[in-house]
């Protein structure tokens, strides 16, 4: 049983390969980003208030976050495991999840961290500009979004490095090769 978490920069890669390894391993692929996306589009409540936030490339509250993953994660879907693709994104939030989880006597199996350069990162996020027609991709709300990973998720990483829970896997290669060494690192 999986219950993951894809954790990476912005154009680290992390969103195709958790699509991927979801089909593979039969897992509910969740992205808090596609949830919130689908919400503006319907123009929801939650979508209307967080509108402005996305197109900033700021965070929506963690309380919102919280209340959307917890409602989530208790759809029939992830009874078989899932993958958090965009979850936890601060430390807040982190604590929050083991929270939920521990009072269903749950963890998380894996927090995966894709490791790619800053190079890299910033190569993907100017090849994906335009291609995703998502309103957060121009130059100036990439560079935001690059800001916040920096100040508020890239503690993340200590966080589940100290819990044990941390698998690293190097994302500077071709799709493919990145998730064969997905396979393998979180089969072990
Ligand atoms: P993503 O598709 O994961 O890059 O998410 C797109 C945008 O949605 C982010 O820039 C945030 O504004 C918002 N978002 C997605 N997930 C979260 C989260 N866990 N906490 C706060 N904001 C989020």
């Amino acid at each position: 049983m999986y219950r993951m978490i894809f954790l990476g920069a912005p154009g680290a890669g992390k969103g195709t390969q958790a699509q991927l390894f979801a089909e593979f391993a039969k897992i509910a692929h969740i992205s808090t980003g596609a949830m919130l996306r689908e919400a503006v589009e319907k123009g929801t409540a939650l979508g209307q208030q967080v509108k402005p936030i996305i197109e900033f490339g700021a965070l929506v509250p963690d309380s919102m976050m919280v209340d959307l993953i917890a409602e989530r994660i208790t759809q029939g879907d992830c009874s078989n495991g899932y993958i958090l693709d965009g979850f936890p994104r601060t430390v807040a939030q982190a604590e929050a999840l083991a929270t939920m989880l521990g009072k269903r006597q749950e963890s998380i199996t894996h927090a995966v961290m894709f490791d790619v350069t800053e190079d890299d990162v910033l190569q993907r996020l100017a090849g994906r500009r335009g291609h995703e027609s998502r309103a957060d991709d121009s130059a100036e709300v990439q560079k935001e979004r690059l800001r916040i990973y920096q100040e508020k998720t890239a503690p993340l990483i200590d966080y589940y490095k100290n819990k044990g829970q941390l698998t690293c896997v190097k994302g500077d290669a071709g799709v493919e090769i990145v998730q064969g060494r997905l396979r393998e690192a979180v089969s072990k």
